[in-house]
């Protein structure tokens, strides 16, 4: 229940109204006090412009406040070098910004497959994209706010505000693209940890031996450098599990299970949502992850975990960033959960 007065709400709804947050659905005049009312968040309300930025291009969309993908642009070019990939990026975006098709831009997303640090404002880490760390990325040339974020973050807040109910009081989204990022959802926030850097999936240790292979973290023994270029082959997103045997594909199921059935055993996860088309859609492989995750959680919470396909998919990282620009650059979560 509630426990706001009448008064409180009409004047919360009112204020929406006056700031073209929300409409009015059924073409009828609200007023206080009347009964009921539909109102529905306005989509022109704000609109972000997001760029998706991985190893192997960029993902430019812009998305309305409903997360409706409204334009987009797909660009295939290698990032990896920064001078170049940078120069793309900020040419790109300075073109869909000087001409907006009549669409006002709230405000800029850049979504890095690394760790951002706000204080410095570049990369910390990535291993995607190791070139761009510590790189001045000069965003004010864009003229606009421009908000930062990593892909894994971007996409667990786009499965949140614009997925399928997903539980945002402690669950884990995975997200497999050239490297394996994640991200806690907890108390419907992203737990970032010191730096923002928590959660990250593919650096968790599953080999602590002498021998085991170095990441580019610099960290021996992590799940990425363990499976390395054959996990990018089976589970990344351009991957194709049909050129692996089923002995490569279990050792990579078998690692990815023991990886998400500790942090389910660590942080008390309720959900796990995978984005990466690789293995959503491959049966087989679904099923063998889910069964060797349950395998490994503790008894009295392996029945109680639930596994999801991410229905966003790719659209979560891109949708979560333009949810970033609306919250940060705008500050309308406090409107927007008074509905
Ligand atoms: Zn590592």
């Amino acid at each position: 229940m509630l426990k706001v007065s009448p008064a409180t709400v009409s004047h919360w709804v009112q204020d929406l109204l006056d700031g073209d947050w929300v409409v009015e659905s059924d073409g009828k005049a609200w007023t206080p006090g009347r009964p009921s009312s539909c109102l529905t968040l306005n989509p022109n309300a704000a609109n972000a412009l997001v760029a998706d930025v991985t190893h192997d291009g960029i993902e430019i969309a812009m998305v309305n406040f409903i997360g409706e993908v409204v334009a987009r642009e797909n660009i295939e070019e290698p990032m990896a070098d920064f001078t170049t990939g940078s120069n793309l990026l900020l040419s790109k975006l300075r073109s869909w910004i000087a001409n907006p098709n009549g669409i006002e831009i709230s405000g800029v997303s850049l979504v890095f497959p690394g760790i951002w640090n706000d204080v410095t404002r570049n990369l910390l880490f990535s291993s995607s994209l190791p070139g761009w760390v510590g790189m001045d990325i000069p965003t004010h040339s864009l003229g606009i706010p421009v908000i930062v974020d990593n892909d894994a973050n971007s996409a667990a807040v786009g499965e949140a505000w614009f997925g399928e109910q997903v539980d945002t009081t402690n669950a884990l989204v995975v997200l497999l693209r050239w490297g394996i990022g994640s991200a806690v959802l907890h108390a419907r926030d992203i737990f970032g940890g010191s730096r923002n850097g928590a959660s990250g999936l593919g650096h968790m240790i599953v080999a602590n031996e002498p021998d085991a292979p170095l990441c580019d973290c610099g960290n021996q023994g992590c799940l990425e450098a363990v499976v390395g270029r054959t996990m990018r082959r089976v589970l990344g997103r351009t991957g194709s599990p049909g050129d692996v045997d089923d002995s490569e594909m279990q050792s990579i199921v078998t690692l990815l299970g023991s990886a998400t059935a500790n942090m389910v055993n660590l942080l008390g996860i309720q959900e796990i949502v995978m984005i990466g088309d690789s293995l959503t859609n491959a049966p087989a492989l679904w099923e063998m992850w889910v069964q060797e995750t349950r395998r490994l959680i503790m008894p009295h919470m392996m029945h109680s975990v639930r596994f999801r396909r991410s229905a966003l998919g790719e659209r979560a990282a891109i949708l979560g960033g333009a949810w970033n620009v609306f919250n940060q650059v705008l500050g309308i979560l406090d409107k927007r959960e008074a509905l």
